[in-house]
């Protein structure tokens, strides 16, 4: 059994609105492990609602439609979906009364323009709604080709009908709901193509399903199972899972929620380590996301602007113009030696210098020592965001004891 919905509104097409209500549906109908396979948009146009919902008929067994089914002119979703399931468009004196009851209720009268909201296409099932005055509606296709279900664009009545009438009822045609559940594994400083490159073959798996997202430094790892039950999935989820933490390895650095600097906190805080920090490169980046995550007290910042061409001319170099690779490491892993406290791990970001260079230096527990060169650098939110990332995640590797050699620091 297959899905699909169809949002129906202008305003979504102009971008005026967030639509918020698909998201409901779309994660609705997860959660009872209904396929979704198609999510339409279309404007207040009855002959392209009607195409639209013509073609969703063909493909699938279920549509749901979001909006339209107000009392104005512009609502014409009822007449839409009686021509696609090949009905009549009647009027039903019961939805009348039903309608004008509502507003008694509220104790208003009922307007004349809320009359066209008691049409419904011949033969449908009507969903009384108790939180609006739209009447929603199922409605068979006259061919047998799947049901159209119509529900209003107001996302607070949407959220009612769908999950005290319309849910229990896809559930039954179901034959029970069966259970979907996701997985994310999250992986700072790899890059999204390097990640594919090694579980990319995994991807065609069909049960569980695999799929990347890629944002600021990070890839995610999506892992989606779908079974009867919660076991069920979970055991299907923890076979595939094993497969990928096999090969992607320490480029893990957690799992669901949790964020790069969340994770090294805890971690430093396990091993009672003190941070210390010189960053002239991210722009605060590095140490901001630590003390965002709550282990502010764990870090030294040295923030005083760092002279390098003093720095390197005391240490009997030439100026940044000039200084070699191996120069400018040097400095940084003096840098990151000098502000690196008696129990704990230095890190000095530094640069840029000619040809864009940056470098990232780190001192860590057993005396480790170790300097490379970071990204080249451009003055871009995202390239920053990507050096504060690269150095919270080699300062992470560090901590564990999974980065020992600068050999290891550009797989
Ligand atoms: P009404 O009886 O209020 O006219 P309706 O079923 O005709 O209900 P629409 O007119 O399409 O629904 O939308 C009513 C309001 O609901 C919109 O102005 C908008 O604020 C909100 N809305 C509609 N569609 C969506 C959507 N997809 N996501 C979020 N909000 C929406
Ligand atoms: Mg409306």
């Amino acid at each position: 059994m297959y899905a699909e919905i169809v949002m129906i509104g202008t305003e979504l097409l102009l971008g005026e609105l967030v639509d918020t209500n698909a998201n409901r549906l779309a994660k609705a109908l997860r959660d009872i492990g209904l396929d979704l396979y198609y999510k339409t948009t279309v404007g207040d146009n009855e002959d392209r609602i009607t195409e639209v919902l013509d073609s969703a008929l063909d493909r699938s067994d279920v549509i749901i439609t979001s909006g339209g089914i107000g009392p104005t002119v512009d609502d014409v979703t009822r007449q839409a979906v009686a021509n696609a399931t090949g009905r009549k468009l009647v009027y039903s004196t019961d939805l009348e009364a039903e309608i004008a009851a509502r507003f008694r209720s509220f104790g208003r009268v009922m307007a004349e323009n809320n009359k066209r909201q008691a049409y419904i296409p011949e033969g449908a099932l009507p969903l009384s709604n108790p939180v609006g005055t739209a009447p929603c509606f199922l409605c068979e296709d006259l061919r047998g080709r799947g049901v159209v279900i119509s529900l209003p664009g107001v996302p607070r009545e949407l959220e009612y009908m769908l999950s005290k009438k319309v849910i229990p009822r896809l559930v039954e045609r179901m034959g029970g709901a069966k259970v979907t559940k996701i997985r994310i594994l999250r992986t700072c400083a790899v890059g999204e193509s390097n990640v594919d490159r090694v579980i990319g073959d995994l991807m065609t798996s069909k049960n569980p399903t695999i799929g990347l997202a890629a944002h600021a430094g990070q890839t995610d790892v999506r892992i989606t199972a779908k079974a009867d039950t919660e076991a069920e999935a979970d055991a299907l989820i923890a076979t595939l899972e094993t497969e990928v933490r096999q090969r992607l390895g320490v480029a893990i650095y957690g799992v669901e929620k949790e964020t790069v600097p969340e994770v090294i906190g805890r971690l430093l805080s396990e091993k009672n380590l003190q941070l210390g920090v010189i960053d002239t490169l991210t722009g605060g980046r590095l140490a901001r996301g630590l003390i965002e995550a709550g282990f502010g007290d764990l870090i030294t910042v040295n923030q005083h602007a760092i002279d390098v061409s003093a720095a390197l001319q005391k240490a009997g170099l030439a100026s940044p113009a000039d200084a070699r690779k191996a120069d400018l490491r040097a400095l940084a892993l003096g840098l990151a030696e000098y502000v690196t406290p008696p129990d704990g791990v230095g890190v000095a970001m530094i640069g840029p210098f000619n040809d864009n260079l940056t470098f990232i230096a780190l001192c860590g527990p057993r005396d480790m020592r170790l300097a490379e060169a970071g990204r080249n650098y451009q003055d871009s939110n995202y390239i920053l965001s990507w050096l504060a990332m690269q150095g919270l995640d080699w300062l992470r590797r560090v901590v564990l004891g999974q980065l020992t050699s600068p050999a290891d620091w550009n797989e």
